[in-house]
C-alpha cells in the first residue's frame, strides 16, 4: 500500500551527507512544504571535500564553493529554516555515539514534525557517508526522542512525529511534485561544482548535458509517480511509529 500526501507538516528536518542530497532525494517535496508554510531546515553532515573528479582542486576552496552552492539551493527551494554544517570531513562520516549525539541536539533545538534523511538500508549502496547519514537519522532521532539521552543538555527531548527516508529501498510513501519540480531542478543546479562528477555536465556539452540531467530528473519523478499513477512524485519510506 502507497501512501500520498501528508498535510503540510509545521516544521521538518532534512539531513544530508552532502551538500546537494538532500536536493536528489526530496528537493520538490520540500520546496512543496516551504511554499505551504513549512518551515523547513537542511542539516548537512560532511563538508563536500572529494566532491571533485579534479585531483589539482583546492579542497579548502572547494568546501567554501560548495557552501555557498548550499545556500543557494536551500533558497531556490524556499527554506526558511536553518542550513546547518556539521563539516565532518567528506567520505570519513561515522555513525557514532558522538555523531549521533550532535545531530540529536539539532532534532531537539530544531522540533521538526517530520525528519528526512538517506534510507541506510538501502542495498547495494557504495557511499559510505551515505549510509552512515541515514543511520544518524535513524539514530539522532532515538536520541533526541528519549529522556535518558543526552543528560547533560538543556534541551528538552523532542519526538518527532515522522520519519521519510528518501532514496528507499521499500518506496511505501509518495509526495507528488507538480508544480515544484523547476524549484528541485534550480536547487539541484545552484551546485555548480559538481556539474562534472555527479550530474555530467561539462564545459564542452554544457547545454545538452544539462538538458540530459534535467531528463534524468523528470523521469526518476516520473518513475516514482507511476507507483501510484499520479503524474510525477518522490517517493519515500515512510516510518511513523516513532
Ligand atoms: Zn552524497
Amino acid at each position: 500500500m502507497i501512501s500520498c500526501n501528508i498535510p503540510t507538516p509545521m516544521r521538518a528536518l532534512a539531513i544530508g551527507a552532502h551538500p546537494d542530497d538532500v536536493e536528489f532525494g526530496a528537493g520538490a517535496t520540500l520546496a512543496k512544504w516551504a511554499a505551504n508554510g513549512c518551515e523547513v531546515s537542511l542539516l548537512i553532515c560532511t563538508d563536500g571535500s572529494k566532491g571533485s573528479w579534479d585531483p589539482a582542486a583546492d579542497t579548502a576552496e572547494l568546501v567554501e564553493i560548495r557552501k555557498v552552492e548550499q545556500r543557494a539551493a536551500a533558497e531556490a527551494l524556499g527554506v526558511s529554516g536553518e542550513v546547518v554544517f556539521l563539516d565532518y570531513v567528506d567520505g570519513e562520516l561515522d555513525a557514532g555515539i558522538e555523531e549521533r549525539e550532535i545531530v540529536a541536539s539539532w532534532i531537539r533545538k530544531i522540533k521538526p514534525d517530520v525528519v528526512l534523511g538517506h534510507d541506510p538500508w538501502k542495498r547495494y549502496r557504495l557511499h559510505p557517508d551515505h549510509r552512515n547519514a541515514g543511520q544518524l537519522a535513524v539514530e539522532g532521532i532515538v536520541v533526541a526522542r528519549d529522556p535518558f539521552f543526552l543528560n547533560d543538555s538543556v534541551l528538552p527531548p523532542h519526538r518527532p512525529s515522522e520519519l521519510f527516508l528518501f532514496e528507499p529501498e521499500e518506496c511505501d510513501h509518495l509526495e507528488t511534485s507538480e508544480g515544484y519540480e523547476r524549484q528541485k531542478l534550480n536547487a539541484l543546479e545552484s551546485h555548480k561544482s559538481q556539474y562534472v562528477s555527479t550530474m555530467g555536465i561539462t564545459k564542452d556539452n554544457e547545454t545538452k548535458g544539462l538538458q540530459d540531467f534535467r531528463t534524468r530528473i523528470s523521469e526518476g519523478l516520473s518513475a516514482f509517480g507511476d507507483l501510484a499513477g499520479i503524474g510525477m512524485a518522490e517517493g519515500f519510506k515512510r516510518i511513523r511509529e516513532i
